[in-house]
């Protein structure tokens, strides 16, 4: 490979770097991709992200999850996040986008097989998604049968880029106000 495989060769000015950890604390679907076989695959998790640890995330699942097993196995991996902020449309075809913010993460996984470290991470990520949730008050922490069954992965994350879209269409009719057509930005 000529360019680290992180470089953003498209729209560089849309690197955005600095926000990589903010986008990772705030994603809630990370799609991990992989090769058997020299198959790619890319499957979509839940996972885990501690803005305080940023060189890691965290994917679980059953333990006879093929991906899982893969990730667990040391094979390289890339993860990616992305949020969906709004959809463009402009008076042109070509102009019509999407507000984004992604990431895209190069790395290795490996298990977690410490008992209390799953502990802690299980608890933290139900935390994540529903915050001030709490283990013990709110739903019971995993008995160590669940734990046996779950195989949690951590992916140390290598290398990793940022990029982010905002604002409304670049076409070249959308600053006409006499071209016909309309022109804005839908907000999810
Ligand atoms: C939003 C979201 C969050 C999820 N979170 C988790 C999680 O935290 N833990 C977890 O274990 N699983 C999660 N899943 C399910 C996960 O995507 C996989 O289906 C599951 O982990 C089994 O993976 P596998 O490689 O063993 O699947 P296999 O059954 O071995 O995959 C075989 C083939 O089935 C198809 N396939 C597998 N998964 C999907 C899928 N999700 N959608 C469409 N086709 C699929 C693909 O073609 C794949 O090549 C989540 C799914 C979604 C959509």
């Amino acid at each position: 490979m000529d360019k680290k495989r992180s470089e953003i060769r498209r729209h560089a000015d849309r690197s955005v770097a600095e926000k990589a950890v903010e986008i990772l604390a705030a994603g809630r679907v990370a799609h991990l991709a992989f090769i058997e076989d020299q198959q790619p695959f890319a499957i979509p998790f839940g996972y885990h992200f501690d803005p305080r640890h940023p060189d890691r995330l965290f994917v679980h699942g059953s333990r006879a999850s093929r991906a899982l097993h893969i990730a667990a196995s040391g094979a390289p991996v890339c993860v990616t996040v992305t949020l969906v902020d709004g959809l463009v449309y402009s008076k042109s075809a070509m102009y019509h986008s999407m507000n984004y913010r992604s990431v895209v993460c190069f790395g290795r996984g490996r298990e977690v097989t410490d008992r209390e470290t799953q502990r802690q991470i299980y608890e933290d990520m139900v935390r994540r998604y529903f915050p001030g949730r709490t283990a013990g008050r709110d739903y019971a922490p995993p008995p160590d049968p669940h734990l046996e069954a779950t195989l949690l992965v951590e992916v140390l994350i290598e290398e990793a880029s940022a990029k982010a879209r905002e604002g409304g269409p670049a076409g070249p009719l959308d600053d006409d106000d006499t071209a016909p057509g309309t022109r804005g930005v839908v907000a999810l």
